[in-house]
C-alpha cells in the first residue's frame, strides 16, 4: 500500500528528546500534510468499519488526534483515557511502570459498558506500558477490547508482549 510509505516520510524523526539518547518520533509533522493524515485515518477506518466496534478509547495526547476521525467515521463513540486528575467526574484508574517509576491513566466510570466493543488507538507503542495499563481499565469494567491501533511499532521494545492475546495492529514497524 504506497499510503504507508507517505505517511512513513511525513514522520519527523528529533535526536534527543525528551532527554539524551532517545529518538522522538514526531507525528506532528504528520498533520501539517493533510494527504498523509487523511491516508492515516482511511486505513484505520477501512480495517475497523465493519467489526462491531461501538467504543474507540483514545489515550492522551496524541490518541485523542486518531482517535476521534476514526471513531465518527465508523460510528462509534470516543473515550478519552487521561493523565491523573484530568478528568472532572467520577473515575477509575490504572497504574502502570516506566523506566523509572510508575503513571496512572484514568477513564470516566459510566463511559463504557460491560459487554462493549472497544478499539484502543494511541500513535506510538514503545514498552507497551501504557497500552496495556489502558486494556486492563477498559477489561475491569468487562468490556471487549476487539485491537490496539498504532501508527508506529517500535518493535526492539517487544511492547507487543506486554499485550497479552489483545491483537496490535500498526501501521508502520
Ligand atoms: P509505552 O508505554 O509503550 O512505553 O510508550 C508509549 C507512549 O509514550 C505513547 O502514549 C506514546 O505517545 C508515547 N511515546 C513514547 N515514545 C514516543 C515517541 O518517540 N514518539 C511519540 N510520538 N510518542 C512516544
Amino acid at each position: 500500500d504506497d499510503r504507508i510509505a507517505r505517511i512513513a516520510s511525513s514522520i519527523r524523526v528529533i535526536p534527543d528528546f525528551p532527554k539524551p539518547g532517545i529518538l522522538f518520533q514526531d507525528i506532528t509533522t504528520l498533520l501539517l500534510n493533510p494527504k498523509a493524515f487523511k491516508d492515516t485515518i482511511d486505513l484505520f477506518v477501512e480495517r475497523y468499519k465493519d467489526k462491531n466496534i461501538n467504543v474507540v478509547a483514545g489515550i492522551e495526547a496524541r490518541g485523542f488526534i486518531f482517535g476521534p476521525p476514526i471513531a465518527l467515521a465508523i460510528g462509534a463513540k470516543f473515550v478519552p483515557m487521561r493523565k491523573p486528575k484530568k478528568l472532572p467526574g467520577e473515575v477509575i484508574s490504572e497504574e502502570y511502570s516506566l523506566e523509572y517509576g510508575t503513571d496512572v491513566i484514568e477513564m470516566h466510570v459510566g463511559a463504557v459498558q460491560a459487554g462493549e466493543r472497544a478499539l484502543v488507538v494511541d500513535d506510538l507503542i514503545a514498552t507497551g506500558g501504557t497500552l496495556s495499563a489502558a486494556i486492563r481499565l477498559l477489561e475491569r469494567v468487562g468490556v471487549d477490547v476487539v485491537e490496539c491501533a498504532c501508527l508506529i511499532e517500535l518493535p526492539e521494545l517487544k511492547g507487543r508482549d506486554r499485550l497479552g492475546d489483545r491483537p496490535l495492529y500498526v501501521l508502520i514497524s
